[in-house]
């Protein structure tokens, strides 16, 4: 008995269509990234929960939104918690990277090939099809209800930080961290102190993720300023989650940062730190839910 499989030739026109595909794709992204809302719509998806688009990038969660969407999976992931895609649904997409088999000589210690070795490098970019919850029907699903957001001061001391108020400061010190001496210091109070202390909370989240580049970031002023960039941007959507509202403070802030008035490349700016963002929203909400375990279990 033999198996048959069918090839899969890249045509011409299917070549093509792909490439009409990526530069629709990117375009929707850049419409998501470059709107004035882009901070509604990353705190609509940033929050990992209980859906499989939890694993996927921020960059496509963007673009699952920007389809209409806030849960999108594929035919067989919907049919296993029992919910059916509806007849003439058209599929939506997100863009996954791909890898390809190649061949290198294998060598040993003296440098000799002693033979061949395949293995996988970065192809390119291929679409996934998704369908959106909207266009299917069947079971009720039971999304998990966001808890209550306690005070993330708790995530701070988890992390060894004290939290302190000093205004006696310059004026233009809204606060500082201090990694040494393990140190959280707000120069301001009320309402703008929340939003401050996220933003110290993130440069703290920032380099417990990466202490590398943590350190690299501080020496080197270009890095630094796209530290900065990451960080009140984080700050700003757990501000949002809060209830707070400081897209305008950030906008600018970041525009300062890099030194512009244009809207474009602080948008430009904020396309290009989304993964690092996504990380440290999640770092520290991910250390909230640990700790208000852990106090549950006490
Ligand atoms: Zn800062």
């Amino acid at each position: 008995m033999s198996q048959t499989k069918t090839q899969f030739v890249a045509t011409e026109e299917w070549k093509s269509q792909q490439k009409e595909k990526v530069k629709q794709t990117l375009e929707k992204l850049v419409n998501v990234i470059t709107s004035d809302h882009v901070v509604d719509d990353i705190t609509k998806v940033i929050i990992k929960g209980d859906r499989p688009c939890d694993s996927w990038s921020l960059r496509n969660k963007l673009l699952m939104l920007s389809q209409g969407t806030t849960d999108a999976r594929s035919f067989n992931a919907w049919k296993a918690v029992g919910r059916y895609v509806k007849a003439g649904s058209k599929a939506i997409y997100i863009v996954k990277p791909y890898n390809v088999p190649i061949q290198i000589e294998k060598k040993n210690e003296k440098g000799e090939v002693i033979g061949k070795e395949e293995i996988y490098v970065f192809g390119g970019f291929t679409f996934q099809n998704e369908f959106k919850y909207e266009d299917t029907d069947g079971k009720e699903l039971a999304y998990k209800k966001h808890d209550e957001l306690p005070d993330l001061t708790t995530v701070a001391k988890k992390w060894g930080y004290s939290v302190e108020f000093d205004d006696t400061h310059d004026q233009s010190a809204y606060g500082y961290h201090d990694l040494q001496n393990k140190k959280i210091v707000l120069g301001v109070r009320e309402k703008f102190a929340d939003m401050i202390f996220f933003h110290e909370l993130a440069h703290a989240a920032f380099k417990k993720i990466d202490p590398e580049a943590g350190a690299l970031y501080s020496k080197n002023i270009i890095l630094h300023k796209k530290e900065e960039t990451i960080v009140q941007l984080s700050a700003c959507v757990l501000a949002k989650l809060y209830g707070i509202d400081c897209e305008g403070f950030t906008q600018e802030y970041i525009a300062n940062q890099i030194h512009t008035k244009n809207l474009k490349t602080v948008a430009n700016a904020i396309g290009q730190v989304l993964d690092r963002v996504d990380q440290v929203v999640n770092l520290i909400l991910y250390e909230r839910q640990a700790v208000m375990k852990e106090e549950l279990g006490n």
